[in-house]
């Protein structure tokens, strides 16, 4: 069923060369399955080093990065503070195992701008994050059922690898072979945006519910922001029926606002995860909220959580230094820097004649190659996402790196200047006409 990769007038021998290697002792030679290019074919880039917004790969090609690691480096690559406040973290020893300044101040660093969260615990990954969150959940509320969305992503969490079955509100089915169906019997799935589905699933299963968990705005199907009142409908059903409401920010934390997305919409959640920029490039996450849930954890109350690494000394310096740089000012150049990207992609496409929607959450925007407003997965879905291939190798035999999937978020830093927005702009006129001439797979 999978396409012929298409063959493009560019090669990568130093990455084919890698990528041979990596395939050997790897599975598909990647440690995280989008990074390998399936959806778009072709041989993904091994990168080698990475400077403000610009990316270097192996056989010494530069690319203007819009991914920055799928989110975390806010600040752009290699950014001098963070690189200094990391030394020094790593020259004073990597892990001790015990408390350290340096948990504390990041702590208190995003209890001081995310007026939901009083108290929060480190971890070393969003998905254990969102699970920790989710076990507190059902600790608290003794109950065990968890509301999700189609498309929206929470990590690799058993319980929410789960697709909706037919019809609405349905009990979650296994997304993936190695999840049982007793692991998704608690979870109900339901289409993004649409908030009579949920009105139901509180009806059917109120009493049961420990918590909904949402992406703030979703970013996990291409990005597909909440409409208007909908985080709003959804923490007032939460609130009438005794659930908690967990925003899972990983992605949209402190990226599309000081205080993430809450920062923008003002939805109060009772849990609240973050990893991605609070990390700055290292494996640091976290789940915070109100202080009387938060007291349920372990050693205060009786919910298991824990983590070797957890609030790692190097990590939290990464991501406090981040932090610390993330200035209102920074915001506002973000911002700038992705409506300029956004209008210049859409007038490209436009002037292609290729059928298009530019949706923008905050600073975190795509593509969908599609006339029709997306606002949930089966939309999102709907979409000729054979023209986002041909887009995306044209980008890349440019010199402009897009994350390879029709399904994802491009994301900018306070590094993204004028020169390299006008690579990008340069390269997208024959971009455009490459989506424009792209056929469906199978099709010449
Ligand atoms: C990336 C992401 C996660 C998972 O984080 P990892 O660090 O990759 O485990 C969870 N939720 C959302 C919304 C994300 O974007």
């Amino acid at each position: 069923m999978s396409p012929q990769p298409p063959t493009y007038p560019y090669d990568a021998p130093a990455s084919e060369a890698l990528l041979a290697r990596a395939t050997a002792v790897t599975p598909g030679g990647v440690n995280s399955p989008v990074r390998a290019f399936r959806a778009v074919g072709g041989t993904p880039r091994f990168m080698v080093s990475g400077n403000g917004p610009y990316l270097t790969d192996a056989d010494g090609r530069e690319y203007v990065d819009l991914v920055c690691s799928w989110g975390p480096l806010l600040l752009g690559h290699a950014h001098p503070d963070v690189v200094q406040s990391v030394g020094l973290a790593v020259a004073r020893g990597t892990s001790f195992g015990t408390p350290t300044g340096g948990e504390v101040a990041l702590a208190e660093e995003i209890v001081s701008r995310v007026d939901p969260v009083e108290q929060v615990r480190l971890v070393s990954s969003g998905t254990e994050a969102t699970m920790s969150a989710i076990r507190l959940a059902r600790g608290f509320t003794g109950r065990a059922k968890v509301v999700k969305f189609a498309g929206c992503y929470h990590g690799h969490v058993d319980a929410l690898l789960a697709s909706a079955g037919s019809g609405v509100a349905t009990l979650g089915l296994p997304d993936t072979p190695g999840v049982t169906g007793a692991q998704t019997g608690d979870t109900i799935v339901v289409p993004y945006n649409d908030l009579p589905a949920v009105e139901k699933a509180f009806a059917d299963f109120g009493g049961d519910i420990a918590c909904l968990i949402t992406e703030a705005a979703a970013g996990n199907m291409g990005v597909v922001p909440p409409d208007p009142d909908f985080n709003a409908g959804l923490a007032e059903l939460c609130r009438a029926h005794g659930a908690l409401y967990i925003s899972d920010e990983v992605m949209t934390g402190f990226r599309v606002s000081r205080a993430g997305w809450f920062g923008l919409d003002g939805v109060r959640p009772d849990l609240m995860t973050f990893g991605k920029v609070m990390g700055g490039g290292f494996p640091a996450a976290a789940f915070g909220g109100r202080a009387e849930v938060m007291e349920r954890l372990a050693p205060v109350g009786p919910v298991y959580q824990a983590g070797t690494l957890s609030g790692n000394p190097v990590a939290t310096a990464a991501g406090l230094a981040t932090l610390r740089g993330a200035t209102d000012e920074v915001y506002a150049h973000i911002d700038s820097v992705a409506g300029q990207l956004g209008a210049l992609v859409s007038s490209a496409l436009g002037e292609a004649g290729v059928p298009h929607r530019l949706q923008h959450a905050g600073s975190m925007f795509s593509v969908f190659f599609t006339d029709e407003a997306v606002r949930d997965y089966d939309g999102a879905r709907r979409q000729e996402s054979y023209r986002f291939t041909a887009f995306f190798h044209s980008m890349l035999a440019q010199g402009v790196y897009l994350p390879p999937s029709a399904f994802e978020s491009w994301f900018v830093s306070a590094a993204h200047d004028d020169s390299a927005l006008a690579r990008v702009a340069d390269a997208l006129p024959a971009a455009a006409r490459a989506a424009a001439e792209a056929r469906p797979d199978g099709d010449s």
